[in-house]
């Protein structure tokens, strides 16, 4: 199997071999070493301030995004959303769900946000602001400084969806003044689905300390209350948590964050230079290191897709909704090489030669 989806991805042998093992009983103290350093090490490779803390939600980067809505805002907040494609679109319906006041600056898939644009929401008292940093339906990037700047000048608490382009793209949680910055297991981390991250800053923590949440699963005080002993409220995910431990420092003996996203970028730029020529056009004018936006121009995106699957046993990224049959993506995160670069671009050499694309 080749996968080249944005998730679940590629992992490493070490992770492979613990998915294989026994999940131990975890209210040890073995667990709560495990727990602990998981925490250290996801601070520092988010660049978190010292008193920053994290907390491990059992359930995908949804179950986080949700968390985030619920703990930290109420109907008397207002709320500025980035929507540029379906997870914009996943911050939205959340807002519309807990009624919490909200303008949306919507965005024409595979569009970046101007400064002229986010710059018409100056000085209207917004309280929140809520982006995912990475598109990943569209693969756009949107430029974090110039956010981080808007929400420092107008002083809006930050949430970062940074899903998909933690461990991809560059990102400094304390430089920023995000917030909150949230990841999952199955993206770049490179883990097996079902748990998602959240990075708190100390800014964050104390106003969880200060709300009353009438939620149980997702409330982040009692999380952050147990995760002081290095524990959950509930039966996490123990053995993704495991794997998570040992991917973290796998990173951290190969060179820490800055190695890691200097090899994703390496391998995407290697993709990008080996698909010149073929007959796609790379859709996004703001792209993240993470994958690839690709529009066909002869054929459907999604039979692309599904001949790749089906003849050759490799997986590209499909697209849903209504970019379906337009786009589909080539993603760059995970336990791949410029060799299997190579094996797939043979694959679009071959469907070339057969006439399909
Ligand atoms: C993958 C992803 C999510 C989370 O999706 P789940 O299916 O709930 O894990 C959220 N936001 C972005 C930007 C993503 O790439």
């Amino acid at each position: 199997m080749l996968n080249f989806t944005v998730g679940p991805v590629m992992s490493s042998e070490k992770v492979c071999e613990i998915g294989g093992e026994q999940v131990p009983y975890f209210r040890t103290p073995e667990f709560s070493d495990i727990m602990l350093e998981n925490e250290r090490l996801m601070k520092k490779f988010t660049k978190a301030d010292k008193d920053a803390r994290v907390v491990f939600i059992t359930g995908s980067g949804t179950a986080s995004l949700e968390a985030c809505v619920v703990n930290f805002f109420t109907p008397q907040d207002k709320l500025l959303v980035v929507n540029g494609g379906s997870f914009g679109q996943r911050f939205v319906d959340l807002c519309e769900l807990y009624e919490i006041p909200y303008d949306a600056i919507n965005l024409a898939h595979g569009q970046s946000l101007s400064k002229e644009k986010l710059y018409e929401y100056d000085g209207k008292g917004y309280t929140g602001f809520l982006v995912n940093v990475h598109e990943t339906s569209t693969g756009v990037h949107y430029d974090i400084e110039m956010i981080s700047e808007f929400c420092k000048k107008n002083n809006i608490f930050l949430v970062v969806d940074a899903i998909s382009s933690f461990l991809a793209d560059e990102f400094d949680m304390e430089k920023l003044g995000a917030g909150v910055m949230i990841t999952g297991s199955q993206k770049a981390l490179a883990c097996a689905p079902g748990i998602s991250v959240i990075v708190l800053s100390s800014d964050a923590v104390k106003r969880i300390e200060n709300s009353n949440v009438k939620c149980m699963y997702l409330n982040l005080k009692n999380a952050l209350k147990n995760g002081e002993r290095g524990q959950t409220p509930f039966t996490p995910a123990v053995g993704i948590l495991r794997q998570i431990n040992a991917r973290l420092k796998e990173i951290d003996k190969a060179g820490g964050v800055e190695s890691e996203i200097k090899r994703i970028s390496e391998l995407a730029q290697d993709f990008r230079e080996k698909i010149k020529g073929l007959p796609f056009e790379i859709v996004s004018d703001s792209l993240s290191n993470a994958v690839t936006p690709l529009h066909p121009l002869n054929a459907d995106a999604h039979k692309i897709f599904e001949i790749i699957k089906d003849e050759y046993g490799m997986w590209v990224c499909p697209n849903g909704g209504d970019m379906a049959s337009t786009i589909f993506r080539v993603g760059h995160i995970g336990a791949l090489t410029k060799d299997d670069n190579t094996k797939l671009v043979d694959v679009f050499k071959d469907l070339q030669k057969r006439g399909l694309i």
